[in-house]
């Protein structure tokens, strides 16, 4: 399996909008690594995560065509992770020349909201929704197996994130979430072996001495892959990254990646590319 890191930032991106903090200044100036765009993932270049507001720029900018995509998996439902005036965008009148259907996979909220697009009169079945469960496994494509687990988050979001296995192989994405609750340690303790975990890292360094509760910062990703060595879910061979960055965290790549490589984790950046 080959993950694509899209995009790598939380909601706000960085350099965030309109903002002038130390992380966004450094940021601007720096550029490369340190300019990262909002949250999304693609899976061997077919199987979107999220469907957010940089997902057209995602695609122009990484060549990848987004009438070729026929699966997407939303996390949940805040707009950085799912954009609906760009899914109303695949109407039949907007599409030409594909007449097969979008798949989009989300639990209670998230699909909710795209059911109501996918309803529309203009729509003409061109996107249909898939409502998922936390703990209930499904298949997508015909060949990856989807477990959602259900993620320490804003509950009115309806949040999970995902195990995706395909081909022998096991990616763990979580984002957004605080430290796993333990319904997910259990569902995870049946899933097995992980070749790469992505953890969320909206907190960045944590130096902040903000308590994170449905997010997590670099100490917290360290506590999970800790918890997750000792069930044997990752060992050395298992790819870390931590990933969904905000400028309130305090730190910009290049810091971050100073302290993650003592600790053997990779530090997420746009454009970013991990087989496993
Ligand atoms: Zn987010
Ligand atoms: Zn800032
Ligand atoms: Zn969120």
């Amino acid at each position: 399996m080959k993950i694509k890191f899209l995009g790598t930032a939380a909601a706000e991106g960085v350099p965030a909008i309109g903002c002038r903090c130390r992380v966004c200044k450094l940021s601007r100036a720096l550029g490369g690594r340190n300019m990262r765009s909002r949250s999304q993932a693609l899976i061997d270049g077919e199987l979107l995560i999220e469907f957010n507001p940089d997902t057209l720029w995602h695609s122009h900018a990484y060549g990848f065509d987004l009438s070729e995509i026929d699966h997407c998996l939303i996390t949940h439902s805040h707009p950085d992770h799912l954009y609906l005036d760009d899914i109303d965008n695949f109407r039949r009148d907007f599409c030409h020349g594909r007449d097969r259907a979008i798949s989009f996979y989300a639990a209670k909220d998230g699909y909710d909201k795209i059911k109501e697009v996918s309803l529309r009169p203009w729509m003409g079945g061109a996107v249909t929704p898939h409502l998922v469960d936390a703990g209930k496994a499904f298949t997508v494509g015909g060949k990856y197996k989807v477990l959602p687990l259900p993620a320490s988050h804003n509950g009115d979001t309806s949040p999970v994130f995902y195990s995706i296995s395909c081909g022998g192989k096991r990616i763990l994405y979580a984002h957004d979430t605080g430290y796993f609750p333990e319904e997910a340690w259990q569902l995870l303790e049946d899933e097995g072996h992980f070749d790469l975990v992505s953890l969320d890292c909206t907190g960045c360094l944590g130096l902040d001495g903000h308590v994170y509760v449905r997010h997590m910062n670099f100490s917290l990703c360290l506590d999970v892959i800790k918890r997750m060595e000792s069930l044997g879910l990752v060992d050395e061979k298992t790819v870390k990254v931590v990933n969904h960055f905000s400028h309130n965290g305090g730190q910009t790549y290049d810091e971050m990646v100073a302290e993650a490589d003592k600790h053997g984790v990779t530090v997420s950046y746009d454009g970013l590319e991990i087989e496993v």
